[in-house]
């Protein structure tokens, strides 16, 4: 079965033929460590961890990579307003490299609960400073960088193709056309955007680097170029981000890319819609917003978000309340008694193509959802077929419908062990290394309870 994918740069739904024959190239965005993500955030990683698994699920090797935003990132996505990272650091009266680690655990804590596939390449933009300098100084040599008021900016106007995914009119980007919203006076044109940074008008920026522009830092757009090209080189399958990047970072990276290259970079940009709620966009800025942990503080379960995720398509804006999500709660609740109800899994074909159809139809999870549902109402299959066809349909959802079943042996074993040392631990009064195996078994879901006749656990 091939997959159909919307193609932001066509606005149409494509055939997706990938470069190479059964290998899939894919970048994605990552997340700006200066703040726990919102739910919002976490959508668009859902929802590409959906495409991931689709492709998976199609018969294709997928070779993913993310960064991991450091440095550079300011509140507006072009050249303007705040550091995020300096923002981060003096809320938490903590150093930029502090923020970055907490919050980059924190993703990961979330990206873990809500079963998404780590990509196989994850990369600090802190960690190719060099790398950056190297690309700003191709580009300069290609002549599309200019030096103004001590930091590098790259020249629309020598990439006639700017507004290519933006479709932003022409006559927006005509020089000064923007001066009174954009006010760097350095900039030729407004849409121009900085490289390099060296004068900094963050007087207490702590991440600065040496280099033959001066010392300084990089621009936000960079990383994303740098760290695909070091995955993929010149040119790759599919780039992922929420849909907000259009008209400022995936076009900039597009710009800085084609012109390094001299040819084109991406074939697929695929972007998720918004999750919003009543006041719009959820975002970080706003002070405050919901994170995946505060849903859990408030009794729901991540896969009870999931599950309200996956019953809407990703490229339609989902608007967010509780009632909704409790709608989605029961009614997860009531799939996954039905599925653990269900005798071991026998050996089926039935209901995979039907499902695999709606997923490789621009990833319809909706639809799929429906056809779960048919397996498990169909009077034709026994149960043990609708447990093996829906485990089948749960290995790309990832919604974990049988997790409470499984616990396979070796870990049951395993953890079994675990609960012994920890008992003869405390016997020998070292309360230090029963803690350590707690917290090991806590990290694993098992919850332990103990009373006079012994310790017991489950799984949470
Ligand atoms: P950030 O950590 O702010 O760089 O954002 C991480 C990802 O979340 C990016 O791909 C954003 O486009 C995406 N994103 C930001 N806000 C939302 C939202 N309200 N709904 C869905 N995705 C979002
Ligand atoms: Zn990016």
């Amino acid at each position: 079965m091939k997959l159909k994918l919307y193609n932001s740069l066509s606005l149409q739904l494509e055939d997706f033929v990938p470069l190479r024959e059964d290998r899939v190239s894919i970048y994605t965005c990552g997340p700006t460590v200066y703040n726990y993500a919102h739910i919002g955030n976490m959508r668009t990683y859902v929802s590409e961890d959906i495409l991931v698994r689709t492709l998976e699920a199609l018969g294709y090797k997928v070779e993913r990579a993310m960064n991991i935003t450091d440095v550079g990132h300011l509140t507006d996505d072009g050249d303007e307003g705040d550091d995020k990272m300096l923002l981060g650091a003096k809320r938490e009266k903590k150093t930029v490299w502090e923020i970055a680690d907490y919050y980059t655990k924190a993703f990961f804590k979330d990206y873990d609960e809500l079963r998404l596939k780590r990509p196989n390449i994850l990369e600090k933009a802190t960690d190719h400073i060099d790398d950056y300098v190297n690309f700003i100084k191709v580009l300069e040599e290609k002549g599309f960088t200019y030096q103004a008021g001590g930091n590098v900016y790259f020249d629309i106007s020598k990439f006639p193709r700017y507004n290519e995914l933006s479709r932003m009119p022409l006559e927006n980007l005509q020089i000064g056309a923007r001066e009174d919203v954009l006010p760097d006076k350095n900039k030729k044109n407004p849409f121009d955007f900085v490289l390099w940074f060296t004068q900094s008008k963050f007087d207490n920026q702590q991440m600065r680097w040496d280099s033959i522009y001066g010392e300084g830092y990089p621009g936000w757009h960079l990383e994303c170029s740098v760290i695909a090209m070091n995955a993929f080189g010149p040119r790759m399958d599919i780039h992922c981000g929420g849909i907000d990047h259009i008209p400022t970072h995936h076009t900039n990276e597009i710009a800085q890319s084609e012109s390094y290259t001299g040819e084109k970079w991406v074939n697929y940009w695929w972007h998720a819609e918004w999750l919003i709620d009543n006041e719009g966009k959820m975002s970080k800025s706003r002070g405050e917003f919901l994170s995946l942990a505060y849903l859990k503080s408030l009794g729901y379960d991540p896969m009870d978000y999931k599950y309200f995720l996956l019953g809407s398509h990703y490229r339609r804006q989902l608007l967010f309340s509780f009632e909704a999500l409790d709608g989605a709660k029961e009614a997860f609740a009531k799939l996954k008694a039905r599925c653990l109800a269900l005798d071991p899994p026998v050996k089926t074909s039935a209901y995979w193509k039907a499902f695999l159809t709606p997923m490789a139809t621009d990833l319809n999870t909706a639809n799929a959802l429906t056809v779960l549902y048919d397996c498990l109402k169909d009077t034709e299959l026994s149960s043990g077929e609708k447990a093996h066809a829906i485990r089948r349909m749960d290995s790309v959802l990832q919604l974990g419908l049988f997790e409470e079943k499984a616990i396979d042996d070796t870990l049951k074993e395993e953890i079994e062990k675990m609960v012994e040392e920890r008992h003869l631990a405390k016997l020998d009064k070292n309360y230090g290394k029963a803690d350590e195996i707690r917290d090991k078994l806590v990290a694993l879901g098992v919850q332990i309870k103990d009373s006079k006749e012994g310790t017991t656990w489950e799984m949470n």
